[in-house]
């Protein structure tokens, strides 16, 4: 099963696709953490992202397209996958749709998370990361359940991302209408565009996505290939 989950920074993919990871068997592909993990080690394409990354603007195509290409051939996108961020533009999913032809795989699901540019904004201010094992935290809507340790491997440390600032959000938020909303008519074309609630609470839209999946797992094997 292939999925992408839409939505912009701040929405939900990031939750959604680590639930669904766990549920599924299903590797989360995650654009964004696999570009922080170049910027960490200090590599080429970590240097020419980071800058980019903090403006709030979105890396060149070539680049991603180039790096997502070598991620979705490994092993553990043997049952499928989840992309959470990619793509973000019009030739990404057109690179997408040419790189899943020659795989002979195909897409089952995009399913755009719906959130109002209003509640992004706490979204993201709120937003901390185990440093250990990467579980997403919310200050508000999803505290640790003992301050300052994390509910799933007992670190004390957490991050922040250096783009989750209130004036990067705002160009954020622009590159996603600009750039990434065109990928809404693209894959509604193609039938494949689904819609949930984003603004609800983070188990029903789990819920909701688990109804889209039950529709159409019976048509489809879980590689994704149409019988
Ligand atoms: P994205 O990957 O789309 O940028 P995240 O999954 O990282 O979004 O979520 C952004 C922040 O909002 C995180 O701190 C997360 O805990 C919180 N969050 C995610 N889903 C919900 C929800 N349905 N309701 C409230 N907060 C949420
Ligand atoms: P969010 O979870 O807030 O949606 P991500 O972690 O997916 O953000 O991405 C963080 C940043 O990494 C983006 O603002 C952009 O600069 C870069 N990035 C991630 N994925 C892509 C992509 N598919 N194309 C271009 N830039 C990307
Ligand atoms: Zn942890």
């Amino acid at each position: 099963m292939n999925l992408i989950l839409l939505g912009p920074p701040g929405a939900g993919k990031g939750t959604q696709a680590k639930m669904l990871q766990d549920r599924h068997g299903i590797a989360q592909i995650s654009t964004g953490d696999m570009l922080r993990a170049e910027v960490r080690s200090g590599s080429a394409i970590g240097n020419e992202a980071k800058a980019i990354m903090e403006r709030g603007d979105l890396v060149p195509d070539a680049i991603i397209t180039a790096m997502l290409a070598i991620r979705v051939q490994k092993p553990d996108c043997a049952a499928g996958f989840i992309l959470d961020g990619f793509p973000r533009t019009v030739p990404q999913a057109e690179a997408l749709d040419v790189m899943l032809a020659e795989m002979g795989l195909a897409l089952n699901h995009v399913i755009e998370l719906k959130v109002d540019d209003g509640a992004l904004v706490e979204r993201i201010a709120g937003r901390f990361t185990c440093s250990s094992c990467g579980t997403g935290y919310h200050d508000r809507f999803k505290p640790t359940q003992v301050p300052g340790i994390c509910d799933v491997c007992g670190s004390h440390d957490f991050t922040r991302r250096a783009d989750d600032k209130a004036e990067t959000v705002a160009a954020r938020l622009e590159a996603y209408h600009r750039s990434t909303a065109p990928l809404l008519p693209y894959y509604a074309a193609q039938g494949k565009l689904k819609h949930v609630d984003g603004m609800a609470e983070m188990a029903t839209v789990a819920g909701q996505i688990e109804a889209i999946l039950d529709g159409a797992e019976s048509r489809l094997d879980s590689r994704g290939t149409s019988p």
